[in-house]
């Protein structure tokens, strides 16, 4: 299973020789495409890259990796449903692979000098670690859910005291008992809610409750507020008897909506801030500004945004305009045939948020690139703080 650390150590990667190699496979369904098919395409992409890096005279490290993808294709007879990415420079004794959920646009091979990310940070949002909290008043079920896969973390049991003696005076007790029961399910769902706040500092992004509508009220109240601000709602399900299977489906649609109405709500917080001189950045230019002055909090990427655009071999510095020199140190530029792999990177190397948006008519309009901002270093100081 990849990890966010994972993703950032194959960002951080550099082949000076231009062998990183990175490989998308896409399972097709049986009806589209036989297994010997997809044989033929991998082996199509395979000979291309192989022809393309001895035209660029470096096939010294590509050449070996090349070959262990098409062993490796002849053995995938579709990955069992599942999509597949190698990062390899066999120069650099550097070889990652990994399954990952079959929602790839396509099956591609890349040799270049960095690995190309922008497909497996598409797949999820650079993937949030989701929980899932499940519970009535004597259990709860707390599940990790990670891009397709859930697992249980863990079970607690709420131990009631037996109350075997005190049953005989009903009649005198019952008051007693009633506000007894109570005090007890606060006690359980606090401990609950302080359950949720110590995942949330070990790690975990989104929080999901699923219980049914009358355990709810009782529950709510005690979600800290760190959780609450990272909580992505609550689902009914009676948690007796309920399959992990249906505690998925349930927490994914949940997930899915909350995640399209954010997409929304940040490409209008995106290109509304930009046109009032807010907390917004529109177009390629201005969101390479606001990436080198520390600006950018979420970055926002339309599915088919693609730009060309140069890099400093010296400083890093990205420019929009094809320029020889750096326009800050003054060195060789590098030419990218599109930038977003460098604009994942950055983000990437920053801790700021990638979010690729499937469909968006306003953000197309801006350019397909956009970000929201922390602030605005052309309005306050606090960028030069923080930087
Ligand atoms: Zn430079």
């Amino acid at each position: 299973m990849i990890t966010r650390e994972n993703i950032r150590e194959l960002s951080g990667f550099e082949s000076q020789e231009g062998c990183a190699l990175s490989f998308y496979y896409q399972p097709s369904t049986p009806k589209d495409k036989s297994h010997r098919e997809e044989l033929i395409l991998v082996k199509d992409l395979v000979r291309n890259a192989l022809r393309e890096a001895e035209k660029n005279g470096k096939n010294g490290g590509a050449r070996q990796d090349l070959e262990k993808i098409l062993s490796m294709a002849e053995h995938l007879h579709g990955n069992g449903g599942r999509a597949k990415v190698v990062f390899a420079s066999g120069k650099d004794n550097f070889w990652r692979e990994y399954d990952l959920p079959p929602r790839l646009s396509e099956t591609t091979l890349v040799l270049h000098r960095r690995f190309h990310l922008r497909p497996l940070t598409a797949i999820a949002d650079v993937l949030p670690r989701l929980l899932i909290v499940v519970a009535d008043k004597s259990k709860a079920h707390f599940f990790e859910l990670w891009m397709d896969e859930i697992h249980e973390r863990e079970k607690l049991t709420n131990e009631l005291p037996r109350r075997g003696r005190s049953d005989g005076f009903a009649g005198y007790d019952a008051g007693h008992t009633e506000r007894h029961v109570e005090h007890e399910a606060m006690h359980w769902y606090k401990r609950l809610a302080e359950r949720m706040r110590e995942f949330q500092e070990s790690g975990y992004d989104r929080f999901l409750v699923g219980c049914r509508d009358e355990n709810w009220p009782e529950f709510e109240p005690y979600m800290h507020p760190y959780v609450r601000q990272r909580f992505v709602g609550r689902f009914a399900i009676d948690p007796a008897g309920v399959t992990i299977g249906q505690v998925r489906e349930a927490g994914e649609a949940l997930y899915n909506e909350f995640r399209a109405n954010r997409r929304a709500g940040l490409v209008r917080e995106a290109v509304g801030g930009a046109q009032r001189n807010g907390r917004g950045a529109v177009g390629l230019r201005r969101v390479l500004q606001a990436l080198e002055t520390g600006e950018v909090q979420t970055l926002l990427l339309a599915r088919n945004f693609a730009a060309p655009a140069v890099q400093c071999g010296n400083c890093g510095h990205i420019d929009s305009h094809s320029v020889k020199e750096c326009a800050v140190c003054g060195r060789g530029t590098i030419e990218l045939e599109d930038v977003s792999d460098a604009l994942i990177r950055i983000a990437m190397r920053k801790g700021i948020e990638i979010i690729h948006i499937p469909d968006h008519p306003d953000l197309v309009k801006a350019g397909g690139v956009a970000a929201v901002l922390r602030f605005r270093a052309d309005q306050n100081t606090e960028g030069k703080k923080a930087g």
